[in-house]
């Protein structure tokens, strides 16, 4: 196929969760502002549907941290070394709830952070959706620095959550031998250390995607699946009934970059989600479960790091553009670079 990505490109959508997705995107921001992605528009507009299905009710708050984290790393509020939650945070909240012997004290629910949560909690409260919300904390963070250049969308406005299937011995808590416990649990109090048996996607059948994230896809010219986790992030935005198909309807090329690396993810946990779910756990292995949209999947182009060259065959094969390139985000302009290699790429494939 030839190229057909409209120049320049002017608008640019990306499917994304938390920490991965957010690293990717100061990459491709930075790219745009300093010139060096090929055919992009120096004023070229970047929407970002984000995964909701991490979120939860903590004391009466509602959280949503792939929201924020993309919200703090762009407004440049983020702790850079955590890589969540804010810069200078302070704990006395968390600390005073322990003092009261209250449970759920392994959340980090740091004091600036808990002002981002009382202000979206009393706006959900007032009855304002989430992408409501979520235009409002953005004015703060986004607008500030980027203008009309930046849109952040919930996946969905409908509440749905990622549950997580463990064995738990303790047979007079759990007397089917298992437990069901919330994604957030599972990652940050048992740091994802035992086997999740299997995902309970809570309310994503019936969910419906946010306003503007249909037209986000739609009216692209291109989208961008970054190294976000495959399952518990990518997967849930693709489980809201209708964004798979209007992936796989948009004129707009769909390229993505692999979050795996030589058989590991660099930081997070896609490797224990992509065993729960059955997928190999290889750049190869995510290319396939996304899969090319020739047949019937959600991609044209997939890039995989230099070290992972060998998976290539078997991608190209299954009819993906394929292209292996240096995927660490070690810093902006190390991203940027894969951003220009994902356009590339999805420029022969198209
Ligand atoms: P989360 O919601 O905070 O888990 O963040 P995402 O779902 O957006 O991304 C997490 C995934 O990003 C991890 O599981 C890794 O597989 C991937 N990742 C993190 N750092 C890098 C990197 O430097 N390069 C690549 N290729 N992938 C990365
Ligand atoms: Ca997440």
């Amino acid at each position: 196929m030839s190229s057909t990505l409209p120049s320049p490109l002017r608008s640019i959508t990306v499917l994304s969760g938390g920490v991965g997705g957010a690293r990717f995107l100061r990459g491709l921001l930075h790219g745009i502002r300093t010139g060096v992605l090929p055919g992009v528009s120096a004023d070229a507009r970047v929407t970002v549907i984000a995964n909701t299905s991490d979120d939860l009710w903590l004391h009466g708050l509602k959280i949503c941290p792939d929201l924020d984290t993309v919200m703090y790393t762009l407004g440049d509020g983020i702790d850079p070394e955590r890589g969540w939650g804010r810069r200078d945070e302070t704990w006395h909240v968390n600390e005073e709830l322990s003092a009261y012997g209250v449970e759920n004290t392994w959340f980090g629910l740091g004091d600036r952070d808990v002002a981002t949560h009382l202000v979206r909690t009393q706006m959900i409260e007032a009855g304002y959706p989430l992408s409501e919300v979520t235009r409002a904390l953005s004015q703060r963070w986004l607008e500030p620095t980027y203008g009309e250049g930046l849109r952040l969308l919930p996946m969905t406005d409908d509440r749905t959550e990622t549950h997580v299937v463990i064995a738990d011995a303790d047979l007079d808590r759990s007397p089917s031998g298992k437990r069901v416990i919330h994604f957030q649990e599972y990652w940050i109090k048992l740091r994802a250390s035992v086997p999740a048996e299997s995902l309970i996607f809570v309310g994503l059948d019936e969910s419906t995607p946010a306003p503007g994230v249909v037209e986000a896809i739609t009216e692209a010219d291109l989208v961008i699946v970054p190294p976000s986790n495959p399952i518990v992030s990518v997967g849930t935005i693709l489980g809201v009934p209708g964004i798979r198909e209007v992936l796989r309807a948009t004129s707009a090329a769909v390229v993505g970059l692999s979050p795996i690396i030589k058989g590991h993810h660099v930081h997070g946990m896609a490797e224990q989600m992509l065993t729960s779910a059955g997928v190999e756990v290889s750049a190869a292995g995510v290319g396939l479960l996304y899969g090319s949209r020739s047949t019937g999947g959600v991609l044209d182009a997939w890039l995989v790091d230099s070290s992972d060259a060998d998976d290539l065959v078997r991608l190209s094969e299954a009819g993906l553009t394929v292209a292996a390139v240096p995927l660490l985000m070690s810093d902006a302009d190390a991203t940027a670079a894969m951003a220009a290699e994902a356009i590339s790429a999805a420029g022969r494939a198209r």
